[in-house]
């Protein structure tokens, strides 16, 4: 049995009331957190996750409120003397733009008591993370806006939308999205969970995505201060059709 834990459940705008985007999986044998924006190891100590129990970080995308915080839970594991190998898990053409980030931060490995394994992977390929955790990426449209500022900056242009398969259960995780088409980019598949984000697609869109893919829990984040009445509808909609349908929070757990 896995579970999931939701550590981070704000959107970009920064709040006093909700942490930025990362939630951890955690396995028999292996941690995985997914996503570490600004303030992560805050977020973890708030939830007393142990730094050390994490053995990968994936990442969907690279704004600051789901990537900033790598950099700062490394020294954090640096100063308290960590020696675990840390997988590092994104789409292989953002790993030299990992490297870089770390070095620009002082991070060398060389210096490091623990080694970081990067992952690569393509979309449309599925790998194993560990014995009972499987995933497959799909490129979704969520930085497409940037591609007007210029070619030299395409390699960094990757936003994943995942499907998390575990012993017993599927989870769609949408990542953040550019618009209602990438709620279906997995359509043909069937899930127990989803995870969606709801700053970039309406109320509406939401509840029709919940609509088509049925799923046993529906869990809402990327969540704003001004979100509430959003958050509401969807859920008070969502119950007339049977789906429970919750507003993570920091420390909400569930079965995965
Ligand atoms: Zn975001
Ligand atoms: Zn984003």
């Amino acid at each position: 049995m896995s579970e999931l834990i939701f550590i981070g459940t704000g959107s970009a705008i920064e709040s006093l009331n909700r942490f930025h985007s990362s939630f951890l999986i955690k396995n028999k044998n292996y941690n995985l957190l997914v996503d570490a924006g600004d303030c992560t190891s805050k977020a973890l100590l708030s939830q007393q996750i142990n730094y050390f129990s994490i053995d990968g970080i994936l990442f969907t995308h690279f704004h600051p409120d789901h990537f900033s915080g790598l950099c700062g839970l490394i020294v954090q594991m640096e100063i308290l003397k960590r020696e675990k190998p840390l997988e590092i898990i994104t789409h292989n053409k953002l790993i030299p733009f990992i490297k870089d980030n770390l070095h620009l931060s002082y991070i060398y490995e060389k210096r490091l008591a623990f080694k970081i394994n990067y992952i690569g992977f393509e979309y449309e390929e599925s790998f194993n993370i560990c014995e009972n955790l499987t995933v497959i990426s799909k490129n979704n449209t969520h930085l497409n806006a940037y591609k007007i500022y210029g070619e030299e900056f395409n390699n960094y242009f990757s936003s994943s939308s995942f499907i998390f398969t575990t012993t017993d259960n599927k989870l769609l995780y949408t990542g953040d999205i550019g618009s209602e088409k990438d709620l279906y980019l997995f359509s043909g598949e069937k899930i127990n969970y989803m995870i969606t984000e709801i700053t970039h697609v309406s109320t509406e869109e939401i509840i029709n995505a919940a609509k088509k893919f049925i799923p046993e829990k529906l869990y809402l984040t990327h969540i704003s201060d001004s979100d509430k009445l959003k958050i509401n509808t969807i859920i008070k909609e969502n119950t007339k059709i049977s789906i429970p349908t919750f507003e993570a929070i920091e420390g909400l757990k569930f079965n995965l």
